[in-house]
């Protein structure tokens, strides 16, 4: 059996705690590797070493660090197929999605080749007699990222990009379940250039977090995953003194206006819905038809798409739509969802739960499936449910659905398919939520802006990538400087204005 170690000082090290997880290929059900599962004492150690790399890695000049980035843009692309494979393996996601998941992690690295750019600072000339000022962006020191399992491409580079482009030392701590491509990433940086110590990749689980919580030498901390555990990183970082940014679940509404073309928004629904099997964070997976007229045309129109959903393994050619999910944890919890939902009363239109692929029995497969009249008090609305699973909750009035999306305590993405200007531009302007699309169903912001949502799907002030990555990541300090060859004050004891 494989054993996945760690990426510590730049190269692979095998775990010392006699601690594994099990990593699944989930389309077989089997077991293919394990992942070692680090202490304390190795999480301190590796933060140590990358103490010591960051002092060298935060004086390069930014140039220096953007063409890093360069090259590691051209060696993602170099690797992508391999990449892609073993991401397919271990998530589960078709090899095109595989390959959406790396390419929308390139686009940031593609971002901090800006890092000179973006880095900057301000100056302003004369502020006073003979007084300049100026702020400079430094870099925090050794900083964490923490990271899930849906998106084990995209989101590690997401952290390590930014981090790394601004100076920083960063210590990984990829997602048990899905631990092989950062570990790939890790060492494309060393061979783009990255020195050694500069990035570490520490697998491990609920122990190996608590390490990085309780080190004080790491400065801030990113994390991306599920809200509870996003809420506990967020509030035990933050008191031990850690700036910390934590983006959480998601219960992301989709609201079908009367005037909308039905057929474009059945297919967006098939595609935000069960893309992935579900496994994303901006997945839609409520749909909100406005009138009953628009929700029966609705459902009419996604019961056949739905149907003909191919669900199957990433070996098993183009037309497959979508793969398993990670576990059989995953699974089970998906299907007892279904069955609440069920017995709360929801209709269910399409049903997935006897699904079975011949030839990958132990897969973790789900089926799709539809619900029809959900309402606000049942389960399968407001628990964030992570599987092929669409719910459809009925509003008779435009305010009726806009609150919906209001009132739900997640606020991460949601959309509104309309040919109305007026109604798409309220909703914009009103709705309480991160990511809005107008006729686009999963509006995830593109690397130069930035991604992040609201209420209980984000914690902290600042947002992923974009501007705000190079906020997170450095600190700023503003000098004031007088060099007063001709100027005599004499000593004043007043605080003074500049004037
Ligand atoms: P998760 O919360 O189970 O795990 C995320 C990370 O936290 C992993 O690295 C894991 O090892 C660690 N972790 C797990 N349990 C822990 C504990 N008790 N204490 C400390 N650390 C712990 O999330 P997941 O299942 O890997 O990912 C799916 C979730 O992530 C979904 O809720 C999804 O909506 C969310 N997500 C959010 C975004 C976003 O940007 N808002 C993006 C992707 C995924």
């Amino acid at each position: 059996m494989q054993e996945i170690g760690h990426w510590v000082n730049g190269k692979m090290v095998a775990g010392t705690s006699g601690r594994f997880a099990d990593v699944f290929n989930p389309h077989t059900g089997e077991v293919q590797a394990k992942v070692a599962l680090a202490t304390q004492a190795e999480l301190d150690q590796a933060v140590a070493d990358a103490a010591k790399a960051q002092v060298a890695w935060g004086a390069t000049n930014p140039q220096k660090r953007g063409r890093v980035m360069m090259a590691l843009v051209g060696l993602i692309n170099r690797d992508m197929e391999k990449l892609a494979e073993v991401l397919s393996r271990e998530h589960g996601k078709t090899i095109p999605d595989a390959k959406g998941d790396i390419q929308r992690g390139l686009e940031v690295i593609e971002f901090c080749i800006g890092a000179p750019q973006l880095l900057k600072g301000e100056f302003t000339d004369s502020a006073g007699p003979g007084i300049d000022m100026y702020s400079m962006r430094q870099p925090l020191g050794v900083v964490a990222g923490i990271t899930p399992f849906n998106f084990p491409a995209m989101i590690p580079l997401w952290k390590m990009g930014p981090a790394l482009a601004c100076g920083n030392a960063m210590i990984l701590k990829p997602s048990e379940r899905a631990p092989s491509v950062p570990l790939m990433l890790a060492a494309l940086c060393k061979e783009a250039g990255l020195p050694d110590g500069v990035l570490q990749v520490i697998n491990g689980d609920k122990e190996s977090v608590d390490a990085i919580l309780d080190n004080e030498t790491i400065q801030a901390v990113g994390f991306v995953g599920s809200t509870p555990i996003a809420h506990y990183i967020y509030s035990r970082g933050t008191a031990a003194g850690k700036r910390v940014q934590c983006f959480g679940g998601a219960k992301n509404h989709m609201i079908i206006m009367p005037d909308a073309d039905l057929d474009q928004a059945a297919d967006a629904l098939v595609g935000a819905g069960y893309g992935a099997a579900g496994e994303r964070c901006m997945a839609i997976s409520v749909a909100v038809p406005v009138g009953e007229e628009t929700a029966n045309k609705l459902i009419e129109k996604l019961v056949p798409r739905i149907e003909k959903l191919k669900v199957g393994p990433y070996t098993g050619g183009a037309d497959i739509d979508y793969g398993p999910v990670v576990t059989a944890a995953a699974k089970e919890n998906i299907l007892r969802l279904v069955e609440t939902g069920v017995e709360q009363g929801a209709t269910l239109v399409v049903d997935g739960r006897d699904f079975t692929l011949q030839g990958y029995e132990n897969g973790f497969y789900v089926g799709p499936h539809l619900f029809d009249h959900v309402t606000p008090d049942m389960d399968i609305y407001k628990k964030e449910i992570f599987g092929p699973v669409l719910s459809t909750v009925r509003a008779q009035s435009y305010e009726e659905a806009l609150k919906l999306a209001m009132d739900h305590e997640y606020g991460n993405g949601t959309a509104i398919f309309t040919r109305d200007g007026d109604t798409a531009r309220d909703f914009a302007a009103r709705v309480n939520v991160g990511m809005i699309g107008i006729n686009v169903p999963i509006p995830v912001p593109l690397a130069y802006h930035t991604f992040g949502g609201w209420k209980k799907s984000a914690f902290g002030d600042l947002n992923q990538h974009g501007p705000d990555a190079f906020r997170f990541y450095t600190r700023t300090k503003t000098i004031t400087s007088r060099w007063p060859s001709g100027i005599k004050e004499g000593a004043s004891l007043n605080f003074k204005m500049m004037d």
